[in-house]
């Protein structure tokens, strides 16, 4: 038992269940706000648009222009139709790129915001922000970043394809792995990652079979839910530092990168902590680094960096980045090891530690 610790919850609102989005309109009343501003990728701008339409006089139209990395270009034009359209709140409707341009003008307007997630992603319950400027992706948090409230309704997850859900479940099960051994863990959000990763992967194998069952998907956005959590309250390590210097450096896309490493990372740094033998129980095994594997091959998700775009040549390069700035881990970074994990992972080998 963990006997040691500092808790501090984080503030959102959460709203969660089946068609729930027809909470919006008072929610943005309960915030206080008159004129929502609708924001989403190109690809989903017809539900923005419908959104929008159904607010009536509370809506102050669509920016959809969201996209991956949350560009500075990007967050200035959509600041622009916030000042031309008089809102005075912003309602995020999408996954973690639309999320981020929310928490972007959040950062510069002080206005508030209202997430609808419709990935597994988790950056809706944090106080994480990850911008690109000039090709440099940099990191901030704040009290000011994080949405004010939270709508899960999972009528919107239905769409998501099974390739995404798997790697986006996979994506978040990350946090948890990593909140688990973090060293600012507590009690509580250890039990939101065990319980978070149980529900994900139990619901993963019926999604990716029948994208559309509302039980399985009601699962998995409550698994997603307890993840973000641990994102946003506990430190991350190894794992996210990789897939950072991954998706930053060398391009790779976001969630199947998590997806590809997580079994790695959690291999590696097994042998280390006995936090993760809570991961293990909740996968149904002894071992989480392999059952880590075997559910990312189950649900169909990619296991070889070589299959997502690195180039097995870029390899050293992406260890040399990642050990330049030191990081707590549970155990320590050993070169020879971690070019022996990235092997792996780029070839699509079992992972081991
Ligand atoms: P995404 O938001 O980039 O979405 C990927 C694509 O899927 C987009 O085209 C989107 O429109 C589409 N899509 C989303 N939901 C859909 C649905 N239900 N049906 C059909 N299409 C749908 O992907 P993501 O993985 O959610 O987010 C990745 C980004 O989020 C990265 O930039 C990552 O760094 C960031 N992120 C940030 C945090 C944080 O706490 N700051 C946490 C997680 C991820």
């Amino acid at each position: 038992m963990q006997t040691d610790f500092i808790y501090e919850a984080l503030p959102t609102r959460v709203i969660f269940g089946e068609g729930k989005l027809d909470q919006l309109a008072p929610e943005i009343e309960r915030l206080g706000a008159k004129r929502a501003l609708v924001l989403s990728t190109p690809q989903q701008e017809d539900w923005a648009q419908h959104i929008a339409q159904s607010l009536g006089q509370a809506s102050a139209g669509v920016f959809a222009g969201a996209t991956m990395h949350t560009p500075v270009s990007v967050t200035e034009q959509a600041l622009e139709h916030v000042k031309a359209s008089n809102a005075d709140c912003v309602v995020a409707l999408g996954g973690g790129s639309t999320i981020g341009l929310g928490k972007a003008i959040a950062l510069r307007t002080g206005l508030p915001q209202i997430a609808v997630p419709t990935t597994y992603a988790g950056s809706e319950m944090t106080p994480i922000l990850g911008q690109t400027e000039n090709g440099i992706k940099t990191t901030q948090r704040g009290a000011i970043i994080q949405p004010k409230t939270v709508i899960y309704d999972v009528n919107l997850t239905l769409t998501l394809p099974a390739g995404m859900s798997a790697t986006s479940g996979l994506n978040a099960m990350a946090h948890a792995v990593e909140a688990l051994y973090a060293q600012d863990r507590n009690p509580v959000i250890s039990l939101m990652a065990e319980d978070g990763i149980r529900a994900m992967a139990e619901a993963l194998p019926v999604i990716i079979h029948s994208p559309q069952d509302k039980a399985a998907r009601l699962q998995a956005q409550y698994g997603a839910w307890l993840c973000g959590i641990c994102l946003g309250s506990a430190g991350m390590a190894l794992h996210h530092k990789l897939c950072h210097v991954l998706g930053g450096s060398f391009d790779l896309p976001h969630a199947e990168t998590h997806a590809v490493m997580l079994p790695h990372t959690a291999a590696y740094n097994e042998p280390a902590t006995e936090a993760l033998s809570r991961a293990a129980r909740a996968l149904g095994t002894d071992n989480a680094g392999l059952g880590l594997w075997e559910l990312a091959k189950k649900v169909n998700a990619p296991t070889a960096l070589k299959d997502i775009g690195m180039a097995e040549s870029d390899l050293d390069k992406a260890l040399e980045i990642a050990l330049k700035n030191p990081y707590w881990n549970p155990r320590p970074l050993e070169a020879d090891s971690l070019r022996a994990l990235l092997k792996r992972a780029w070839a699509g080998e079992a992972p081991s530690a």
